[in-house]
């Protein structure tokens, strides 16, 4: 196959599926809007299925090595209480806890040199039979035989070609931050999410001696009052939370901390457009109650890699279709399960919130070892 493919967004999709081609020898050019590689981020998780895309990409041991392994997630209740423990031993791999800066710089590193050009914002596109032409804002056209747009949740490329599909947006919104921890490096930093009246807070130990947090408030979408909040607010917010939360928000510098509102994309999924491919939160934005978001859109670029490979006879344009099949349904149940918890993880009335956390203390552990299982599956 001699097929030239652009790819828009050098987020973890973008980069990934970047990596995923050149492999097999597809010719890739990479826009990004951004003027260079990122250069702020907090923390993200990644689960066995972003293990494994990652090892199909060749480059699972790099991240093993920047990133802290965890076989266990601790719940707790805002008071200090353990609600439950959920060990992962009978998961393929450990979770693992990895600075975004260090896993963009080695999907970065990854890519063919000369392939990213900064700067560059798409403004339009157009496709026909012979290939698609990217328009950019400073007046550049790219034709290309395909265009693989991996320009996140809000994506203009996925608006326009599914304006009947909008994104849907949860009642509560995410601050996130990393700081440094104590020394000793104790028990007081496991891989933990403390559940309250007053929302969720979690904890995820870094490789470095770091800690990334998240701490979601309920709130609804752009709403400046919560989007505005320093170190302060959230201590106010969060000061009656047990150890050592309090001292985790203290610690953090303002320039540490970003806030996110979340949605997801609730049905009407559709990834593959003739030759357009969608990917990553461009394709599908899931809301981060199961830290799955980046983990599929490295198991996308993989599968897209697996395909190619495999199909080395049929057209980008059928590879697409065909990637479009295996990843719809795993993706729309993800999608619906991350959307359900998110609800019930931010009960607001103090009742329902120790009738939950009771649930969860009592509930048999087949219940979460079987969505960790199919989560952490790639078929
Ligand atoms: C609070 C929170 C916590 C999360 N935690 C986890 C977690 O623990 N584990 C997990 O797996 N996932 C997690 N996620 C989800 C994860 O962050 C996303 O799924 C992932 O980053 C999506 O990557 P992406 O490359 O698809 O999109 P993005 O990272 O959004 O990248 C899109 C890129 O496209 C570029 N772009 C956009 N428009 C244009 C344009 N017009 N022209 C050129 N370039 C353009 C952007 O500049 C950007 O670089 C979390 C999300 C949130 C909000």
């Amino acid at each position: 196959m001699a097929n030239r493919v652009v790819i828009i967004g050098s987020g973890i999709a973008g980069l990934s599926a970047a990596i995923g081609l050149q492999a097999q020898g597809i010719e890739v050019k990479l826009f990004e809007k951004g003027k260079g590689p990122r250069t702020a981020g907090v923390g993200v998780n990644l689960a066995p299925n972003a293990l494994w895309a990652l090892d199909r990409l060749g480059i699972g041991h790099l991240v093993r090595q920047v990133g802290k392994a965890f076989n266990e997630f601790i719940i707790y209740s805002d008071n200090g209480k353990q609600i439950s423990s959920q060990p992962f031993d009978f998961l393929p791999d450990s979770m693992y806890a990895v600075h975004r800066l260090d896993l963009l710089r080695i999907l970065h590193d990854q890519v063919k040199p000369g392939t990213i050009q900064y700067g560059m914002e798409y403004t339009s596109f157009e496709q026909n039979e012979n290939g698609v032409s990217v328009s950019f804002a400073d007046g550049t056209q790219v034709h290309a035989d395909y265009a693989l747009f991996a320009d996140g949740a809000g994506s203009d490329c996925r608006t326009k070609l599914r304006p009947s599909a909008p994104l849907r947006v949860a009642k509560y919104t995410c601050w996130q931050g990393v700081t440094s921890a104590d020394e000793p490096f104790d028990n007081r930093y496991l891989l933990s999410e403390t559940m309250g009246p007053k929302g969720r807070f979690g904890i995820c130990p870094l490789a470095n001696g770091q800690i990334y947090w998240y701490a979601c408030i309920n709130g609804t979408y752009n709403e400046e009052q919560i989007a505005k909040f320093g170190v302060q607010d959230l201590l106010e917010h969060f000061g009656e939370f047990h150890a050592p939360i309090p001292e985790v928000i203290r610690k953090t510098m303002p320039q540490d901390m970003v806030h996110n509102d979340i949605f997801d994309l609730p049905a009407k999924h559709k990834f593959a457009f003739n030759r357009i491919l969608l990917l990553g939160d461009a394709a599908h934005p899931i809301t981060p109650n199961l830290g799955q978001g980046a983990c599929q859109a490295l198991e996308d670029a993989a599968v897209l890699m697996h395909l190619i490979k495999c199909y080395s006879d049929m057209t980008l344009e059928e590879v697409f279709v065909l990637f479009e099949k295996k990843r719809l349904m795993k993706i729309k149940l993800l999608t619906q399960i991350a959307w359900s918890i998110g609800n019930v993880s931010q009960w607001s009335n103090p009742l329902f919130c120790t009738l939950r956390n009771l649930g969860m203390q009592y509930s048999p552990p087949f219940l979460y070892k079987q969505q960790f299982k199919y989560m952490s599956e790639v078929r």
